[in-house]
């Protein structure tokens, strides 16, 4: 093993008013994703906030102006032009790829899960997740086939409002184009430096660790790997599902599709049972096949909490680059091993 999952003790102290103003010593953990080098600082105990809770059924409402609920796709969603994707559209099932109305790269994708215009996060299925990421690997094969220099790929999910969901219906976003998201980088290139220095895979080596500590690992599905970040990016939920052996999206077979699908709908469980109803969910895939690289799904969870609905991010997530969590880990992962 070539690195070490480290954890940094810091205390602060202050007079407690709730203790007579005696000296209180507070200490918080200080981790290093092990890759990346992103910090993580992690409140062990601080628990689940009391979170804004959406009101059910009108998320549950269709709307005649919602462009993806039947009877608009045909009439406000625009299709590819035929070079691109053949008949201007991508079926599998129910799911459906249009192109995006606001394109976030040369060739971009939106992947409509289903007709109907709300899925509760305890609805899902696995077959309607699976038919969703094989539209979305359907679009990306034939983007590269016709460009093939748009290789650079990336698929993410914003589950409803707090994630920066616009609309309700459920959909993936499926973007390509020449050159990688600066995610993609942020774990491509320290991946090529380690297989260059170490002559391993960084991936490789993250399962066997996790694997032998059984205290982030939450299980495996078919050959894919569920693991909690060491040091998440989220303030309560952070989920690895990683594809041994494989580097590309475009590699992964019906298989690893419907385990990965699979391990979702469990996760998602997992969510419900904590209160939340929002996720992010992204993934990482080398434009090709590397040895140095495992081509793996993030999702992390997000809510507003307190009146008027306080954001989960604050000027240390999206400015300082510093995460922080309420509760461990390992903690996660014990919740979540229940559904595994
Ligand atoms: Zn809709």
């Amino acid at each position: 093993m070539s690195f070490e999952l480290n954890k940094e003790q810091v205390k602060a102290r202050f007079l407690d008013p709730a203790d007579n103003f005696r000296e209180k010593i507070f200490s918080l953990e200080v981790r290093h994703d092990p890759l990346t080098g992103w910090a993580s600082l992690i409140y062990s105990g601080m628990g689940y906030p009391p979170m804004n809770k959406p009101y059910m059924e009108e998320l549950r409402k269709g709307s005649d102006t919602c462009p993806f609920c039947p009877g608009n796709i045909e009439k406000a969603t625009p299709r590819f032009p035929e070079d691109i994707i053949s008949g201007g559209n991508i079926r599998v099932n129910e799911a459906v790829v249009l192109p995006n109305i606001r394109p976030y790269s040369q060739y971009s994708g939106v992947v409509l899960l289903s007709k109907s215009h709300f899925i509760g996060l305890d609805e899902f299925t696995p077959g309607l997740v699976t038919d969703a990421f094989t539209a979305a690997q359907s679009f990306a094969r034939q983007v590269v086939k016709h460009d093939p220099k748009a290789c650079n790929l990336s698929i993410g999910w914003n589950y409803m409002a707090p994630a920066g969901a616009t609309l309700s219906h459920p959909h993936i976003q499926v973007n390509l184009g020449i050159y990688p998201v600066p995610a993609q980088k942020s774990v491509g290139d320290p991946s090529e430096k380690y297989y260059r220095e170490h002559g391993t895979n960084f991936w490789e080596e993250l399962i066997d660790k996790e694997k032998k500590l059984d205290e982030r690992y939450v299980g495996t599905i078919g050959s894919t790997c569920f693991l909690v970040s060491f040091a998440p990016l989220s303030r309560l939920f952070d989920l690895l599902a990683v594809f041994p052996g494989k580097s590309c999206f475009l590699d992964l077979d019906n298989a690893d599709l419907r385990d990965l699908s699979t391990g979702l709908i469990r996760a998602f469980k997992d969510l419900r049972e904590h209160g939340f109803y929002s996720f992010n969910l992204a993934v990482r895939s080398a434009p090709d096949c590397s040895e140095h690289f495992f081509c793996h799904a993030r999702i992390i969870s997000r809510f507003t909490f307190l009146s008027p609905g306080t954001c989960d991010r604050s000027f240390m997530e999206v400015l300082d680059n510093q995460m922080f969590s309420r509760i461990s880990p390992e903690e996660v992962c014990r919740s979540l091993k229940k559904y595994f």
